[in-house]
């Protein structure tokens, strides 16, 4: 899910140049001076956490100038969601409040009330999480996307820093709160000279209509995810999509170095990958050599066992505790956000002394399907589970493809299982997958009291039929 670059808001000008100073001078800091700067900012965040109730709670009996990152409690969305109010430093905001804010597609990019960024994380762990930030958290999140970003036409960049002659097309999930369409319409609405030159495309529509309408726009830069990156790149080769972006941007899924070159390949330039949560939108940027450097001056991100036991660097963590240190109304101290990551024991030799990751975030497959004209068509698994969240409510379940062409939805114990719900879950796959040009599938639905976690330990929400396991005309001709 990348963030777009850098745009004036309503903060004071000089905030934001200090801000923005700070950025470019620490791409060229030395490990001490990160790691005094992660030390002064954890000083504020603690200050400020305890203006929640849950952290004066926590921190009780401890002297708040001492206390090390360790030593706070994790936690996690599930948690935080059930004890909203007890995790914002503002009394006015309420879950409630913003649940109806959330609720209304029409104010997507607008501020809640007045002075907050809000958006709805996807609800891959079962449960939707809403996350709150105000103007200085997005100047830090806007600075640090659009002066990181190693550019692949440098020349191109240091004559037009802001992106000012680009034709930025965002292919995402556009119809709700999420943090990338929330950070376009955002932008979109401050500077209304980019609404015609930053547009968002919604990956729930039928390919046809999504090349139509990008082909149209003539994008220098497509910034989307990796499975939509791949269905684009394959439209190019297959001669049914027509553009000439000069790069790509990709974010929010694992990207392997096969569908990297296949991408490179399809849409004639060159991917700029990115990391990112939504309780973080800019965690990692990818450099020259392509590797993930870790924006450690604003984000501590503590890779760990299931016992929440640090993980040494070089070894793959079962999870991640996530620690924003921009965001002051709503604290995210050692956020469990459920990646398996590794830092990399040595620096990279690009010169930039903010630590390299490696992450195995979401895997979810794309699904290929007989379509009704005879010819195969893709499923985005970013699309099926924003169908299955949005429009049918349903947030804890795994979507398998069966050998012979059937979809399994498995109902997890969070999941509601009434039969008009049910029948519900079937009419949104239904009218999704006829919307796409597929043939309608036979769904069935099931229930169990936990879902099944693959070998790494995560859900994998979208499971394809294994191409060894499709029984000829079955899933894919
Ligand atoms: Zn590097």
């Amino acid at each position: 899910m990348p963030e777009l670059p850098a745009k004036p808001s309503t903060i004071a000008s000089h905030q934001l140049a200090a801000i923005a100073l700070d950025v470019l001078a620490t791409n060229s800091a030395t490990p001490r001076q990160i790691a005094e700067r992660q030390a002064s900012r954890w000083a504020s965040l603690l200050q400020a956490a305890l203006g929640t109730r849950y952290y004066r709670q926590a921190l009780q009996g401890l002297d708040p100038a001492n206390i090390p990152l360790t030593a706070l409690p994790v936690t996690d969305k599930p948690a935080m969601m059930q004890r909203f109010a007890e995790h914002v430093t503002d009394p006015e905001l309420t879950l409630e409040g913003l649940q109806s804010f959330c609720a209304d597609p029409q104010r997507v990019g607008q501020p809640y009330l007045g002075r907050y960024w809000v958006w709805e994380s996807s609800g891959s762990t079962g449960q939707p999480g809403l996350f709150v930030q105000d103007e200085a958290a997005m100047a830090i999140y806007d600075a640090l996307e659009g002066l990181r970003r190693h550019s692949p036409r440098p020349w191109v960049r240091l004559l037009d820093p802001l992106y000012l002659g680009e034709r930025l097309a965002f292919v995402g999930a556009t119809g709700g709160h999420y943090a990338s369409q929330v950070s376009v319409q955002r932008q979109r609405k401050a500077q209304p000279w980019l609404a015609s030159r930053w547009r968002s495309f919604s990956i729930l529509q039928a390919a046809n209509a999504l090349t139509e309408q990008l082909e149209a726009f003539g994008p220098s830069i497509v910034a989307t995810y990796p499975t939509a990156a791949l269905l684009l790149a394959e439209l190019a080769l297959r001669d049914k999509l027509h553009i000439r972006p000069a790069e790509v941007w990709t974010g929010g899924e694992t990207l392997t170095p096969a569908v990297r070159s296949r991408i490179e390949q399809g849409l004639g330039c060159a991917l700029r990958n990115s990391y990112g949560a939504s309780e973080f939108l800019p965690i990692a940027w990818e450099c020259g050599r392509g590797r993930l450097h870790v924006n450690a001056d604003w984000v501590i991100l503590e890779p760990v066992d299931a016992n929440h036991r640090p993980v040494p660097n070089g070894q793959v963590s079962h999870t991640t505790l996530l620690t924003n240190l921009a965001n002051h109304v709503q604290p995210l101290i050692r956020f469990d956000i459920g990646d398996r990551i590794l830092i990399e024991p040595k620096a990279c030799t690009c010169g930039s002394a903010l630590p390299v990751l490696q992450v195995q975030g979401r895997r979810d497959d794309m699904l290929v399907v007989p379509g009704r004209d005879g010819s195969p068509v893709t499923l985005l698994p970013l699309a099926l589970t924003t169908v299955l969240e949005d429009q049918a409510g349903l947030f804890d379940f795994q979507l398998r493809q069966l050998a012979d062409g059937d979809w399994r939805v498995t109902l997890g114990p969070r999941a509601a299982r009434g039969t008009a719900l049910r029948n519900r879950y079937r009419r949104v796959l239904t009218d999704f997958a006829l919307a796409q040009g597929a043939t309608a599938p036979r769904i069935v639905i099931c229930c169990v009291d936990s879902l099944p976690l693959s070998a790494s330990g995560k859900l994998k929400r979208i499971v394809a039929v294994p191409a060894a396991g499709r029984r000829p005309g079955a899933a894919a001709r």
